[in-house]
């Protein structure tokens, strides 16, 4: 593999793994730089792994290339793990990220410290013409906070708390995040695979 599509809108992430393919030679294109406008794959599976599958197999497909595609959220243990695959548009359309932390702190404000437990989850799904799709997945575990505060990140950073840390998930710095985040592990497990198999 030479080069590989990531297929995500989201910038951030689209850099997160330009830089880890880079040293193993591998080129990665930008959905946005191979697509003038890239249409929503809708997510109609019913776990992040099919999701992600579906993301990366679809373009995989119509553009006869490695794709790589992602899908993650929230899981919140004392919501039966909602808000899990609707994680961004949680309370609707269109998406959210302020209504989707007023839901959640809702939901939960009967819910005690110790019951608060929740962890982010990535499924990264690549898809190769003729070979089977790899999955790797990659989780941060923590609890909800009872109010938001930070201003980094994205989503649900403002009231999730990562295990063994007082602050939220917003008050770190993105090389904080990096360190610990779902979608970091998730990229770690991609390292063992590719120095294994992709290289060859
Ligand atoms: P997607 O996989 O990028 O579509 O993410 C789905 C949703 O999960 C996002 O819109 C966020 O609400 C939530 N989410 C995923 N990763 C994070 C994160 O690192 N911090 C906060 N929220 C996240």
């Amino acid at each position: 593999m030479k080069e590989i599509i990531i297929a995500t809108k989201n910038k951030g992430k689209a850099k997160e793994f330009e830089e880890f393919f880079k040293p193993h030679g591998i080129r990665t294109i930008s959905l946005l730089d191979f697509v003038e406008e890239p249409q929503d794959i809708e997510e109609t599976g019913v776990t992040f792994k099919e999701n992600a599958a579906l993301k990366a197999e679809t373009m995989s497909n119509e553009l006869n290339k490695p794709v790589l595609a992602d899908d993650s959220g929230l899981i919140i243990d004392a919501l039966d793990g909602r808000p899990g695959i609707f994680s961004a548009r949680y309370a609707g359309e269109p998406k959210n990220d302020q209504a989707n932390i007023e839901k959640v702190l809702n939901e939960l404000r009967d819910v005690t410290e110790k019951n608060r437990t929740a962890r982010f989850i990535c499924v990264i799904a690549i898809a190769q013409p003729d070979q089977q799709t790899i999955f790797k997945t990659g989780y941060c575990e923590g609890h909800i906070s009872f109010s938001e505060t930070g201003t980094h990140g994205f989503g649900y950073d403002p009231i999730f708390i990562p295990e063994g840390y007082t602050n939220s998930m917003a008050e770190l710095t993105s090389d904080e995040k990096n360190l610990i985040s779902h979608r970091s592990h998730a990229i770690k497990q991609l390292e063992q695979w590719i120095q294994r198999d992709a290289d060859k």
